[in-house]
């Protein structure tokens, strides 16, 4: 049985008795409507590590291995897709897959965004804590850089922090600095700031307010 790439009814001649379409004109349709999605995907795809490193969540790096994931099945499936299209071949189930994926990264980047951006900046949790590593990987546009901390939270050795290059430059290992968190306005606490223990000078501000160091989640 095969469908029409148009509107994916079940198809009995060449011409598609819904839609008029014939196999090669939808076929033409349904291609150029490839192209629209996929931009669309990737456009999305571009906003989110940007948006990751604003209001960057604590657990960046499983939402990037993640988000990755979902990158490159949505870039595999409409290779598929495009030349299950050419082939004739049935793609009906793999196409609603693929229409799913599409708004994904837009999502993903929209509740990243309103989680840092909604929340009061009044809930600023401060954590002390010790650096224990650095990581740091030169990208094309913007390098990865990462401060391994001693873990607050229950069942986790260390904290992944996306820094920016100052306080990568600023910190080092044995370190104490005491690490700002935001709950996030809808639920994903996000790193806030870092800062150095013990006495504060002009470039290390003191977290504002006072640190409550036996607030816990
Ligand atoms: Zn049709």
């Amino acid at each position: 049985m095969t469908r029409c790439l148009d509107c994916g009814s079940e198809r009995t001649g060449d011409q598609c008795a819904v839609c008029g379409l014939t196999s090669a004109a939808a076929e033409v349709v349904f291609r150029r409507r490839l192209l629209t999605q996929l931009a669309f995907f990737l456009a999305g795809s571009l906003l989110f590590p940007y948006v990751s490193q604003l209001y960057a969540p604590l657990d960046i790096d499983a939402m990037l291995v993640f988000f990755g994931v979902v990158f490159f099945s949505g870039l595999f499936l409409a290779f598929y897709l495009d030349r299950g299209a050419h082939a004739r071949r049935d793609i009906e189930v793999l196409r609603h897959l693929f229409t799913g994926l599409i708004p994904v990264p837009f999502i993903f980047t929209a509740v990243l965004f309103l989680n840092g951006r909604l929340d009061s900046r009044q809930h600023v949790v401060y954590h002390p804590t010790v650096v224990d590593s650095r990581y740091q990987m030169t990208g094309i546009v913007r390098g990865t850089r990462r401060i391994f901390v001693g873990s607050w939270r229950p069942g986790r050795r260390f904290e992944r922090l996306a820094v920016d290059s100052d306080d990568f430059d600023r910190f080092h290992e044995g370190d104490r600095i005491i690490v700002g968190v935001e709950p996030g306005a809808l639920g994903i606490p996000w790193f806030y700031g870092v800062y150095r223990q013990g006495t504060p000078s002009s470039s290390d501000p003191p977290p504002q307010p006072a640190p409550q160091y036996l607030n816990r989640n």
